[in-house]
C-alpha cells in the first residue's frame, strides 16, 4: 500500500514526487514515457526562472529527476489505463497490475493537437511551435504562420504582434470561432493578415521552417508562404481518459480542482497541465506540484486521525 501514487512525470509530478519523497512518505510516480512530460520536446526553455541564460529542454528536466530521485523518489515505467476509486479503496491500474494507494496525483498533462502533415515532426522545435509565450522572443522581426481560429490562436497571434513583423492568420473557414472581442482586436492589428478558407498541407525546411504550403479548401488551389515559424492552436487535449466518469471534468475534458488541487474526489488530486485553468506552464505546473503534494501530506494526516 503506498501513501501516494503520482501519475506522470512532467514537471507538475516531478515536482509533487520530490516533495512527498522528501517528507518520507511512501510514494510511486508513474510514467509511461521517459520522465520530463513535454518539456523534453522543447529544445530550449528561457522562461522559467533560475537560468538567466536558459536552459534546454532536457537539461531542467533531467535535473528536476534527480534531484527527486535523491530524495528517493521511485519512478516506474509503466502506462495507467485506469483507476478504481471507491470510500475505502484506491487503486491504480497498470499493465502490470493494480498498485493499491491511500491518495493519487493526476499529473498526465495534455496534448496538443497536431496538424499531421509533412514537416511538422520534423521541425519541431526547429521553427513549429505550440507556444508564444515560450518561443515567441526566437522570431523577432521574423514572418510566421499563425494556425488557428479559436480564442487560443488569436490571444497568441496579438502576444506574437510584439516580437515579429508579419503574421499570416490560416483558418479553415471563412469565419473565426473566436469570441467578438478578440476577433476585433486581431482584426486591428495591422501585423496579422487573415487566410481564410485554408488548411495547412506542407512545412517546409531543412534545419529551421522556411515556408508553408497551403491549400484553399473552396478553390483547391495550393500557394507557399516564405515564414520562419509556424505556431499551431488548433485545440490541447488533456490526458484523462482514464478519470472519465470518475472525477469532476470541466466542458473540455480538463480536471477541475479547488485551490489546494483537490479533484472532486477525495484523495485525488491534481497538477499542470490536466487541470482546468487558464496558463499552462512549466512554472505553473511546478508551483501546483508542489501545492498538490502539501495537500496529500494534509490529507494522509486527515486518514490517520
Ligand atoms: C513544444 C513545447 C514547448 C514548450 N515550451 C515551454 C517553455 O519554453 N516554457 C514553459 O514554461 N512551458 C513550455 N511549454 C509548456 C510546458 O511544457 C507544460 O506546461 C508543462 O510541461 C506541463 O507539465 P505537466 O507536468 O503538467 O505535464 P506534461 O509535461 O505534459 O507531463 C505529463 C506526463 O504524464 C505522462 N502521462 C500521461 N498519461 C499517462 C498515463 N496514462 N500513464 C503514465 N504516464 C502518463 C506523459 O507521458 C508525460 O510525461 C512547452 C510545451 C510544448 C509542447
Amino acid at each position: 500500500m503506498y501513501d501516494v501514487i503520482i501519475i506522470g512525470g512532467g514537471p507538475a509530478g516531478l515536482t509533487a514526487g520530490l516533495y512527498n519523497a522528501r517528507a518520507r512518505l511512501n510514494v510511486l510516480l508513474l510514467e509511461r514515457l521517459a520522465p520530463g512530460g513535454q518539456v523534453l520536446t522543447t529544445d530550449w526553455v528561457e522562461n522559467y526562472p533560475g537560468f538567466p541564460d536558459g536552459v534546454s529542454g532536457f537539461e531542467l528536466m533531467d535535473r528536476m529527476k534527480t534531484q527527486a530521485e535523491r530524495f528517493g523518489l521511485k519512478i516506474q515505467s509503466d502506462e495507467v489505463a485506469g483507476l478504481e476509486l471507491s470510500a475505502d479503496r484506491k487503486a491504480v491500474l497498470t499493465a502490470a497490475g493494480s498498485l493499491e494507494t491511500k491518495a493519487i496525483v493526476l499529473c498526465c498533462g495534455a496534448t496538443w493537437k497536431k496538424l499531421e502533415i509533412e514537416g511538422e515532426d520534423q521541425l519541431m522545435g526547429k521553427g513549429v511551435s505550440f507556444c508564444a509565450t515560450c518561443d515567441g522572443p526566437f522570431y523577432r522581426n521574423q514572418e510566421v504562420a499563425v494556425i488557428g481560429g479559436g480564442d487560443t490562436a488569436l490571444e497568441e497571434a496579438i502576444f506574437l504582434t510584439r516580437f515579429v513583423s508579419k503574421i499570416h492568420l490560416v483558418h479553415r473557414r471563412d469565419k473565426l470561432r473566436a469570441t467578438r472581442v478578440l476577433q476585433e482586436r486581431a482584426m486591428s492589428q495591422e501585423k496579422i493578415e487573415f487566410i481564410w478558407d485554408s488548411i495547412p498541407v506542407k512545412i517546409l525546411g531543412e534545419k529551421g521552417v522556411e515556408a508553408i504550403e497551403l491549400k484553399n479548401v473552396k478553390t483547391q488551389a495550393v500557394s507557399r508562404k516564405s515564414v520562419q515559424g509556424v505556431f499551431v492552436f488548433i485545440g490541447t487535449l488533456p490526458n484523462t481518459d482514464m478519470v472519465k466518469g470518475l472525477i469532476r471534468l470541466d466542458e473540455n475534458g480538463f480536471v477541475v480542482t479547488d485551490d489546494n488541487m483537490q479533484t472532486s474526489v477525495p484523495g485525488v488530486f491534481a497538477a499542470g497541465d490536466i487541470r482546468s485553468k487558464l496558463f499552462r506552464q512549466i512554472s505553473t505546473a511546478v508551483g501546483e506540484g508542489a501545492a498538490a503534494s502539501y495537500a496529500v501530506e494534509k490529507y494522509l494526516e486527515s486518514l490517520a486521525g
